[in-house]
């Protein structure tokens, strides 16, 4: 039998994207409807920042009322179909006609509407969900809202976290403003005094999940939990990690029209990448050079401040760093200012540019990630693709994905290193130049790389084992 499952998120590739979660919603869908037997569509808010070329592809399917405190706020359900799933979009210009996607003083008044909305809809959809499988903050309330309203009889939700860091947290007056419950419902949704939406999600969702095994485990822990990890483990019995994947047919370098030269396994090509990427940079131009890059959210749980400490040290090395992102001022200034003092060797871009980073992963012998904590991470897996090799710290996903290269037993994909200290990276980074100037250690490394696989598929059949999990409650209960 075909279980349906409306996935819902606030970002999604190709539509809008500002990181990993547009990634995953993006691909995972596909993947499931491809390969298991439960079929997926998606709910969006609409955005301003999506592009023309897909607004102008979308079907309006009707108008809605949506109640929000004593007001109704319009709603409008558009649909589209790309690459085999369904995608509901929820517009309203208050809203959502704005620039960029998230930032705004009412953040939390947005998704509050957003996930109000999502219930709403329900009845105007062209299927009707066994599932509701929410993602991250932004629609913990649609978990909270389905649970206590049950617009479908039977209806199952399933919260995954793909970063507790993040809760969508507002004061307890929004409560009475906003949601039309009685005050009963209050004690779910709250939080330290405070509304918020994570824990709303991991309270009344059926099952819980997150994007990786290890970052499960972590989260019962005060140190990664963020003030959640007493609740977590009250739901221990309903918490899995599933690791994900990435769109291996999207990020290819066989295939990757960004890329100056597509290559499978080539050194040689991957050379020609960078030394056109040195070019454009404006560093030497040199393909033995070692060329590391960080391409990242600029903010301080991908280990900034570990990077902050030992960055000039490390390039007194004979290296080439390169680094794209964008985010804390604090950063920011950091890699401004450092970049002055190194010409040579360093080169940095505070932007977001899709283009520009698949150029990097193209051009880059290794790729810096040493998280504080890390819920799964995409970036080391797509550099993995692109042939370059993680240096990462051993957190969540980092871990589950990355084995340390082993001289001996010549064994590892990446370089890691355990605790959260800047010296320990320091000489992570020192050993893995050691090995790029071993020819016979550099070789055996890059044949591990080469045979490390992170699709999607895998992933895909977990996640239907567990809706498959509700179906054979319903005929033992
Ligand atoms: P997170 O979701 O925590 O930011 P992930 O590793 O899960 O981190 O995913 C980050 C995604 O965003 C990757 O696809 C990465 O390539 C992309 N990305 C991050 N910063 C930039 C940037 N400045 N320009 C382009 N892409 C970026």
């Amino acid at each position: 039998m075909m279980t349906n499952i409306l996935f819902t998120a606030s970002e999604c590739t190709p539509f809008i994207k500002t990181g990993g979660l547009a990634d995953v919603i993006g691909s995972l869908p596909q993947s499931i409807n491809k390969t298991t037997n439960s079929h997926v569509k998606v709910m969006l808010p609409l955005y301003d920042e999506i592009p023309d070329h897909w607004q102008s592809q979308m079907e309006l399917v009707t108008t809605i009322n949506v109640p929000v405190g004593w007001r109704n706020q319009e709603a409008s359900i558009y649909t589209l179909e790309h690459n085999g799933v369904d995608y509901f979009f929820i517009s309203n210009d208050y809203y959502f006609t704005r620039k960029g996607v998230y930032g705004y003083y009412d953040d939390g008044e947005r998704f509050v509407f957003f996930s109000r909305a999502v219930i709403e809809a329900l009845p105007y959809l062209n299927f009707t969900p066994d599932i509701i499988h929410a993602h991250d903050w932004q629609t913990g309330l649609v978990c909270a809202f389905a649970k206590i309203l049950q617009p479908i009889e039977n209806l199952k939700t399933v919260f995954t976290i793909h970063n507790i860091r993040y809760q969508g947290i507002m004061p307890h007056t929004m409560f009475g403003e906003m949601f039309n419950l009685s005050m009963d419902h209050f004690g779910g949704m709250e939080w330290n005094g405070m509304l918020n939406c994570m824990k709303s999600g991991i309270f009344h969702a059926d099952k819980v999940t997150t994007v990786s095994p290890t970052y499960a485990e972590e989260i019962k822990d005060p140190y990664y939990g963020e003030g959640l990890h007493q609740l977590l483990l009250e739901r221990d019995d309903d918490l899995t990690g599933i690791i994900n994947g990435i769109d291996t047919n999207d990020y290819h370098p066989l295939k990757d029209p960004y890329i100056f030269s597509n290559y499978r396994h080539s050194r040689g090509k991957k050379k020609e990448n960078k030394e056109y990427l040195q070019e454009i940079l404006g560093l030497p131009i040199d393909g033995e050079k070692p060329f590391y890059v960080i391409i990242s959210r600029l903010v301080e749980q991908k280990g900034f401040h570990l990077i902050q400490r030992i960055l000039d040290e490390f390039l007194q090395e004979d290296v080439q760093v390169a680094v794209l992102g964008t985010g804390d001022g604090e950063f920011e200034g950091f890699f401004y200012h450092a970049a002055e003092r190194h010409p040579e060797r360093l080169s940095v871009s505070l932007t977001f540019d899709e283009k520009l980073a698949r150029q990097m992963y193209a051009a880059a012998d290794f790729f810096i990630m040493p998280s504080q904590f890390e819920p799964c991470g995409l970036t080391q897996l797509i550099a993995l693709q692109y042939k370059a090799v993680p240096i990462v710290r051993e957190t969540g996903g980092l871990k589950d994905t990355v084995q340390s290269f082993n001289e001996i037993t010549g064994e590892g994909n990446g370089f890691s290193f355990q605790n959260y200290n800047a010296h320990e990276l320091l000489e992570t980074l020192k050993h893995s130049l050691r090995v790029y100037h071993n020819p016979i250690q550099w070789i055996q490394l890059l044949k591990n790389v080469n045979k490390s696989q992170f699709s999607w598929k895998e992933s895909a059949i977990q996640y239907n084992q567990l809706y498959a999990e509700f179906e054979t409650a319903n005929i033992y209960s």
